[in-house]
């Protein structure tokens, strides 16, 4: 775990302020820079020592046999594993006679910067070679947003004491060293030299690697070019192999002289594209950045993320840790997904190899509704993605025995890649997010173009896949038998509640969709019949509620299985699924995940307050939060049944999941639903956004620790701004007409809201009621409130 305070609480930066060896591989996520395409983890310029190297390309995967004990029909036969492709980021300088390494030698001051607005990572260090000789270093690096392919370091090195002869070794390098991987199920498959090597090519200043991999037979090309600014005579020349490419640049320095390298890098990959077009394709991009130069570069990247800010930006007064982790969350969210285009978005983003690069259900639950919100453009190119998935999800229905479309638990580039059905192919509630984050898509933004031209498909398919799935008793109520909802430590359960109320929703959302298209849905072979058979199982889906106790239940069943003994489960056995069987975790009341309780909060509205409150309380004593999906969640919810301090106590947990490697597994990746949970559990919580019914809702509310939260939401062409205060709210438009309204819910009550005319109304009282809500032993939220603040 990264100890509490290893990164000092800034609004703007995370800073590193020394060089700590135990939590390389952590840092490495934490700074990764990423557009979506293209992803860099933190490592240091000159490679070693490293936690894990990682240079990815979104959707460049390998193929890997997936092994099974006992196959059964239907398994899915190979998984895809993300591939570390051609490191670009190295750049090894001598100094003198010796290496310049941090373990050797002494190293005077070490720091490193990731800058939020600026999108680049910093780094200075200044260091003494074992010989006594001394250099500072300066080197920025950014992962391009405006320029997809892109990534640029400026290198600079400034001799200390002199004269020094300093030799910059900048490089590219194929098939790298990986450390070993441990067993733990979350991390990923090691593949030894994946990529064979296809061209080399060098230039005076540069160079290129393309390479195939064996089995999944994408193609990849990387490509470096340089800019030398010397105060001496310099030499520069570069060599190539099968696996690397280096440019050396010589010189001799003076004291307080400096060196400056610019290393350009492009990469480019295709699974159909020849080898002379790659290479053409990287060749262009590199100069394309050249043509903007190191400053250009920079100056995009900071327009961009301007624009970004201005969109997205929350204000949190009162926690100032919360301020920075909720920016580092946004801007590593934003990292996912901005360029992506039409390619997933993994649950870790494009920071490490966690989970082996997979897209879950994250990306539609968690990730994309705060990017509906903050950047839209991302969220149609996500939901592209998934349309251009359809033909295997349609296959994987088909392989199952059903109707429609049934998306896979965890792939790259469509297929399911999940080796354990329970907790795979039977978490059948992914498909509904898909159908979910369209719907909220199409609301916020408008964009009628792009419900009519791929989520009518989404729609119409996803709503088959759950009329076939279902089915009426005898009694006319609509079930859905045998799945898995997002709590994994229940599985192949009937009608869990989360899965049958998402679905409930896909239904109707189709079902109405194909009144606005009736043309298009003729198309897709869609009667009248079939439409009202979606909105009769909808109408007729079965809700299990315990009437005894008062209290829904997550699965038909859940209230009458055997209570897990949480009173001999000492806190080293957490997570749970390291250290128990599943059979013993399937047939008790433990739960890992908020489900029911994440229903309540996507499915408000088919809970009533009291509902809310009572099934808070009694899920709350039997949810251990093995997973990182679940803090932000349960802070929603506290805020919404009226218990904001303990709201509080979950938004810390999500945002610093990372910052403060909750999880101990940060080393893989950051994980990108806590992060964008950090948002959701400050909008959706504290600000009590909801948009069940197509209006916009708030039911704003602070912790006694807040005293401000605003926050901005794209709304059609408008950006609205909430600013909540204690005892108030001030509601503001921006960038629509001066005669554009908005109409929206303020804790129930209409509020209309103009360009021309903020509205300012008062949060009332809070009124609580029942007793406090208590975890499950051993359970209470990571991170309590700080008891002072600077
Ligand atoms: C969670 C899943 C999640 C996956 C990837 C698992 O631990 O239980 O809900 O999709 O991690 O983040």
């Amino acid at each position: 775990m990264i100890r509490e305070r290893a990164y000092p609480v800034e609004p703007w930066h995370v800073r590193e302020t020394r060089l700590d060896m135990d939590v390389l591989a952590q840092s490495e996520s934490v700074f990764a820079l990423s557009n979506g395409h293209v992803g860099l983890r933190g490592n240091l310029d000159e490679g070693e020592p490293h936690g894990l190297p990682g240079t990815y390309l979104n959707s460049f995967y390998e193929l890997r046999p997936l092994p099974y004990a006992e196959a059964g029909f239907g398994f899915p036969e190979s998984g895809q594993t993300i591939v570390n492709v051609t490191n670009g980021k190295l750049i090894r300088l001598l100094v003198d006679d010796e290496p310049l390494d941090v373990r050797y030698g002494e190293l005077i001051a070490h720091e490193r910067i990731l800058d939020l607005r600026a999108g680049t990572l910093h780094r200075e260090l200044h260091w003494r070679s074992p010989a006594g000789r001394e250099v500072k270093v300066r080197s920025t690096r950014l992962v391009s947003f405006t320029q997809r392919a892109i990534a640029a370091i400026n290198y600079e090195v400034e001799a200390v004491d002199g004269p020094l002869r300093l030799i910059v070794q900048s490089e590219l390098v194929a098939n790298e060293t990986l450390p070993a991987q441990s067993k733990d199920p979350r991390v990923a498959a090691v593949l030894e030299s994946p990529l064979l090597a296809e061209e080399e090519l060098t230039t005076d200043d540069g160079g290129l690697l393309i390479h195939r991999t064996k089995v999944s037979g994408l193609r990849v090309a990387a490509a470096m070019d340089h800019d030398v600014q010397a105060p001496a005579r310099t030499t520069i020349e570069s060599e190539g192999y099968e696996d690397w490419v280096r440019t050396t640049t010589a010189c001799v320095l003076e004291p307080g002289q400096t060196l400056r390298v610019v290393k350009y890098l492009a990469y480019g990959w295709s699974s159909r594209r020849s080898l002379p077009a790659l290479r053409d394709q990287v060749n262009a991009a590199l100069a394309g950045a050249k043509l903007d130069g190191w400053e250009g570069l920079r100056r995009e990247q900071r327009e961009y993320l301007d624009e970004f800010w201005d969109a997205a930006d929350v204000v949190v007064e009162g926690d100032p840790e919360v301020q920075q982790a909720v920016r580092f969350g946004l801007f590593h969210v934003l990292q996912a997904g901005a360029r992506a285009e039409r390619r997933p978005i993994p649950a870790k983003g494009l920071t490490g190899t966690g989970y082996d690069g997979h897209a879950f259900w994250d990306t539609e639950m968690f990730v994309l509704p705060v990017l509906t919100y903050t950047h839209p453009a991302a969220v149609r190119d996500a939901l592209h993605w998934r349309h251009r998935t359809l033909p295997y999800a349609r296959e994987h229905a088909r392989t199952l025995n059903l109707e429609g479309a049934d998306f896979p638990w965890r792939t790259i580039e469509g297929p399911e890649s999940s080796g354990y059905w329970p907790a795979g192919t039977a978490a059948f509630h992914v498909t509904a997010g898909i159908a979910d984050a369209l719907r909220r898509y199409v609301l916020v933004t408008g964009d009628v173009e792009l419900e009519r031209e791929i989520g009518l498909e989404l729609l119409v398919e996803t709503a088959r896949l759950w009329r076939s799935l279902g089915h009426h008793d005898r009694r006319g109520k609509f079930h859905i038998d045998g799945v898995t909802g997002p709590d994994e430590y229940t599985a192949v359960k009937n009608d869990n509640i989360y899965t049958n109320l998402m679905a409930q929703r896909n239904l109707l959302t189709a079902a109405d969709a194909v009144m606005r298209h009736r043309d298009e849905a003729l198309r897709l072979g869609v009667t009248d019949e079939e439409a009202a058979s979606w909105r009769d199982a909808a109408v007729d889906m079965h809700i299990p509620y315990d009437e005894e106790l008062g209290v829904h239940q997550q699965v038909e069943g859940f209230t009458r299985l055997q209570e897990w003994d949480f009173a001999h489960t000492p806190a080293e056995k957490y997570p749970l699924l390291l250290h128990y069987p599943y059979f013993d975790l399937y047939r008790k009341q433990v739960v890992k995940q908020a489900d029911l309780v994440l229903a309540m909060h996507w499915r408000g509205d088919a809970f009533t307050p009291e509902q809310k409150l009572r099934n808070f309380l009694y899920y709350e004593r039997r949810t251990v939060r093995d997973s990182s999906l679940s803090a932000c969640t349960q802070a929603v919810l506290a805020a919404e049944v009226g218990h904001p301090e303990l709201a509080h106590s979950y938004l810390r947990e999500a945002a610093l999941m990372d910052l403060h490697d909750l999880s101990e597994n940060t080393r893989n990746g950051v994980h990108m639903a806590a992060l964008a949970g950090a948002w959701i559990a400050l909008v959706a919580g504290f600000g009590g956004l909801r948009d069940h019914d197509g209006t916009l809702s708030f039911s704003p509310r602070l912790s006694s620790r807040l005293s401000r939260l605003e926050f901005s939401l794209q709304w059609r062409d408008m950006r609205l701004r909430v600013d909540v205060r204690p005892h108030q709210v001030t509601y503001a438009l921006r960038h629509g007409d001066p005669d554009d309204v908005l109409e929206l819910r303020h804790h129930g009550e209409k509020v209309r809201v103009t360009c021309d005319e903020p509205v300012t109304v008062p949060v009332p009282p809070l009124e609580v009621s029942g007793p406090a809500p208590e975890q499950a032993p051993g359970r209470s939220p990571l991170l309590r409130l700080p008891e002072h603040e600077p």
